[in-house]
């Protein structure tokens, strides 16, 4: 698992000798958020910040992953739970898988539970259509990836750059093409998500086509959002793709130029949620806030009278 991490990181220089490290986060941050930020979280060191929705965020993609693991050993199990759904006897199937989750522990455990649970009837609904345990078990289940691509800079040239990341879940449909799924724990918004979560799926199709995996060809996009009770399959869109490449060639020129914008000031609104406010160069006093954090002699900026 990130094995190729030696060779690329995400707080390049121009002098670094390594590649240029990308992650779907950091270029999330980057586009959709504030490019500054997406900086200050590489090269400051804080004291991470022990978030409620982390954790159970964490907790609810582990279990989901042991989950499918411990199904992949037991077909007599699955092929039980595809009969009793295909019966309408959902309880009978939703019991048969929900003795394969690993239960929830700790002290989020019963926020857990729920959005297991509605994991587990989401999967119910999706036995439905299986015929064999291999149309509902993944193909990929966190599936960690490594490509290196070329990415042609204006003013620059081509650039190699190490792209990395995850996929939760790949699923094939009944042609042998791949869905890819996401996980997500947090809110959903009608009207900000789902482009969101198109640019993620984007980025993840480009990482496994330029991966040394070869599982197939990426035909769906889908995401599920437990907290919301809410989940989508859409077709993958290469309009999409194509705007998301264009995102990783500003990110790159970015840090080629190190040159990360902060917001404007009509989203200054981003900096009441920003855990690097005391680091950035649009709040704080210093030049060499990082430097300061560390005990260095602060450098005062000059103010214009
Ligand atoms: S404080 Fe605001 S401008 Fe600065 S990094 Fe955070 S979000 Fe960006």
């Amino acid at each position: 698992m990130g094995e190729m991490n030696k060779l690329s990181t995400y707080t390049w220089t121009p002098d670094s000798d390594k590649m240029i490290r990308i992650s779907k986060s950091t270029l999330d941050t980057y586009s959709n958020w504030c490019s500054q930020q997406m900086w200050l979280s590489k090269v400051c060191h804080t004291e991470p910040l022990e978030r409620d929705y982390l954790v159970i965020g964490d907790n609810v993609h582990n279990r989901q992953e042991e989950f499918y693991e411990n199904l992949v050993c037991d077909t007599p199990r699955m092929e039980q739970a595809i009969a009793a759904a295909k019966d309408g006897d959902e309880k009978k199937a939703y019991s048969l898988l929900k003795q394969m989750y690993p239960e929830a522990e700790g002290e989020y455990a019963d926020k857990e539970e729920v959005l297991q649970d509605w994991m587990i009837h989401n999967d119910v609904a999706r036995l439905k259509h299986c015929n064999e345990p291999e149309d509902f078990l993944p193909t990929g289940n966190e599936l960690d990836l490594d490509a290196i691509v070329e990415v042609d800079v204006p003013e620059h040239g081509i650039v190699k750059v190490h792209l990395r990341g995850i996929i939760d879940r790949i699923f094939k449909d009944d042609t042998g093409g791949l869905i890819l799924m996401e996980l997500k724990t947090g809110k959903f918004n009608p009207k900000y998500t789902p482009p969101k979560m198109r640019g993620e799926m984007a980025y993840y199709t480009y990482l496994l086509d330029e991966s040394d995996v070869n599982l197939g060809d990426v035909k769906w996009w889908a995401w599920r959002f437990p907290n919301a009770e809410h989940w989508d399959v859409i077709p993958a869109a290469k309009r999409t793709i194509t705007a998301m490449k264009k995102r990783i060639v500003r990110l790159v020129k970015s840090y080629l130029e190190q040159d990360f914008p902060v917001v404007n000031d009509n989203q200054e609104y981003k900096c009441s949620h920003c855990d690097f406010m005391q680091f950035c160069p649009k709040w704080t006093p210093y030049e060499n806030p990082i430097e300061v954090s560390h005990g260095a002699e602060p450098i005062w900026k000059e103010v214009n009278e």
